[in-house]
C-alpha cells in the first residue's frame, strides 16, 4: 500500500524529473509522460495541467536550458546560481549610484517623476550574470521598451530572412512586402541597428 504523502505539483514534478536527468538533453516528449503518470499515482483524476508551459517558464527563469526546439538540460551547476542570482540590495544600490539615478537610455531620474528599475543588460535566462558590471539603471518606460523591442528584433531579422530567400527564388510579391515591412521599421527607427540594405 501507497504510504499517504505531501502531494507535488506540476512545477514540482517537473524539476524532480530533470534532476534525476542532470546534464542531459531531454525532450519534452518522455518528461511530460512521466509527469502525467506520477500526476496520476497521486491519486489526481483529471490529467495535468500544461506540464510543457511549466518547463518553458522554468527555462525563462533561467532553471532550465534550451539546448534546441523542444528538448531541454538541467545543469545543477547554471540552476543553483540562477536560484540565488538577483541582485542584491547593495548591488542595486551601488548601480544606481553609479548610474547617478539615471536611466542611462533617455537620461531621466527621479526628479523627472519616473520609476526607476535595476536591469540585467544580458539577461539571466541568456546567461547574464547578476554582477554590477551587468546591471543598469533604466526607467520603467524604457526597460518595458528593451523587452518589447527584443520582441520586434526577431520579427526584423525574420523578414530580412524572408527577403533573402524571396529574392534567391525570384518570389517578387514576397520580396516587395519584405520590403515593404522592412521599411517601416525604417520609418519608426525600430532597431535601426539591424542592417538589412
Ligand atoms: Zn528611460
Amino acid at each position: 500500500m501507497r504510504q499517504p504523502k505531501q502531494r507535488k505539483t506540476i512545477r514540482e514534478l517537473v524539476q524532480e524529473y530533470f534532476q534525476q536527468h542532470p546534464n542531459t538533453d531531454l525532450p519534452h516528449g518522455p518528461v511530460v509522460d512521466w509527469v502525467t503518470e506520477q500526476w496520476r499515482l497521486q491519486g489526481n483524476e483529471t490529467p495535468p495541467r500544461d506540464p510543457w508551459r511549466v518547463i518553458r517558464h522554468l527555462h525563462q527563469e533561467g532553471w532550465l536550458i534550451k539546448v534546441r526546439k523542444g528538448v531541454y538540460r538541467y545543469d545543477p551547476e547554471a540552476a543553483g546560481r540562477v536560484a540565488l542570482d538577483d541582485f542584491t540590495p547593495e548591488q542595486k544600490q551601488a548601480i544606481l549610484e553609479r548610474d547617478q539615478y539615471r536611466c542611462v537610455i533617455c537620461g531621466k531620474g527621479l526628479a523627472d517623476g519616473v520609476e526607476l528599475h535595476v536591469d540585467h543588460i544580458r539577461p539571466r535566462y541568456l546567461g547574464g550574470r547578476s554582477e554590477i558590471e551587468n546591471g543598469q539603471t533604466l526607467c520603467a518606460q524604457c526597460n518595458f521598451r528593451k523587452k518589447v523591442y527584443k520582441q520586434t528584433e526577431t520579427g526584423k531579422r525574420m523578414f530580412i530572412r524572408l527577403l533573402q530567400l524571396a529574392e534567391k527564388e525570384g518570389d517578387l510579391q514576397m520580396v516587395a512586402f519584405c520590403r515593404e515591412v522592412l521599411r517601416v521599421y525604417e520609418k519608426h527607427g525600430v532597431n535601426d541597428h539591424i542592417r538589412w540594405e
